[in-house]
């Protein structure tokens, strides 16, 4: 029997953290007893430098019962790096892992799906919304937007498709050699290639607490992700550099010709506009240029991605 691994990582997740814990014990007790997985799967909470009381919760669960596992982060390294901990954890003892949000938005009744197709030989399964009823309008706009917006940038994501998915054991051993620093987890994985299938959940409102995911931290994520998986906007630059080149040129002849006909004052809007223009434009190129010239900075240091500072793990569940 396959071993399982829930993946789920936690920022300040105290007010949600019990009942997710419970509602994935009953779904993991029940696809045990169907014989679905290995009664040696588990939960794994990942510890993402938590300010509140939700370390002390997990380490709590994980003595009561050890099919609760605890990985518990040095400091705050956000989700995508919390959930890379997590499932680098995951592939060294289980079979497959399904990573899914602590705040109860993704559908636990999904996991039963995602664990057949796993069962049918697929090495990735992809939770995708079938809709977003449940989002904000805004929040709908922007990540739409978002999905069209890499989609031009010519880096391919699934769309409605966020970090609900199940990975197995060699799937995982695929990502581990991805090196980047800059993780882009949904930009990486349809790169892995092999068989993948799809699962279609409702996302619900979330269970309790706060989004962790302000509009700053999603617009970061979002440049994040364009920056990560395209060379677009510098080869955008360029063109815009040869197109403004050319009118210069023009213009240039303009303005030698006015000056032979003696018009010489008239010109100044002209250029005063163009100087403006024209130096905008180049703050902006530059702008561009140095968000990759600094990527670039960050992936050579090849700093460690994350910190475990503690692993709570325990070989035998008590039956
Ligand atoms: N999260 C994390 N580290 C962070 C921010 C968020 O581990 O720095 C976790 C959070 O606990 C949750 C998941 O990432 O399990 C998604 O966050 P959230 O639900 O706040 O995002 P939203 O659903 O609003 O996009
Ligand atoms: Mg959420």
């Amino acid at each position: 029997m396959k071993t399982v691994w829930f993946v789920v990582p936690c920022y300040n997740e105290m007010e949600v953290l019990p009942e997710t814990a419970k509602q994935l014990k009953q779904i993991m007790a029940d696809l045990v007893q169907k014989g679905k997985i290995g009664s040696d799967s588990r939960i794994a909470f990942v510890n993402d430098g938590s300010k509140d009381a939700t370390w002390n919760m997990i380490s709590q669960l994980h003595m009561e019962d050890p099919v609760y596992v605890g990985i518990n982060l040095a400091h705050n390294r956000g989700h995508q790096n919390a959930l890379f901990a997590g499932l680098m954890t995951a592939k060294e003892y289980a079979d497959a892992a399904i990573s899914l949000d602590a705040d109860l938005q993704d559908d636990v009744a999904a996991i039963e799906q995602f664990i057949d197709k796993f069962n049918e030989g697929k090495d990735i399964v992809y939770g995708v919304r079938s809709t977003r009823a449940t989002d904000t309008f805004f929040k709908r706009g922007t990540a739409h937007a978002f999905y069209k917006l890499m989609h031009f940038m010519g880096a391919d994501t699934l769309k409605d498709h966020a970090d609900y998915r199940l990975m197995s054991k060699r799937a995982l051993e695929a990502l581990s050699e991805y090196e980047e620093v800059n993780l882009f987890l949904r930009g990486i994985v349809p790169m892995i290639g092999f068989e993948t299938d799809i699962v279609y959940y409702e996302r619900h409102e979330r269970f309790a607490g706060e989004s962790k995911y302000p509009l700053k931290k999603m617009l970061a994520f979002a440049v994040e992700g364009i920056t990560s998986f395209s060379i677009k906007p510098i080869r955008m630059i360029t063109a815009l550099g040869f197109f403004l080149f050319s009118i210069s040129v023009f213009l240039l002849v303009y303005f030698f010709v006015t000056w032979m006909i003696g018009y010489t004052v008239t010109g100044w809007t002209t250029i005063v506009i163009s100087v403006w223009g024209i130096g905008g434009l180049q703050l902006l190129a530059l702008g561009v240029i140095g968000e990759y010239i600094g990527k670039t900075y960050l992936e050579v240091k090849h700093r460690p991605r994350y910190t475990i500072e503690s692993l709570l793990y325990q070989e035998k569940n008590n039956d």
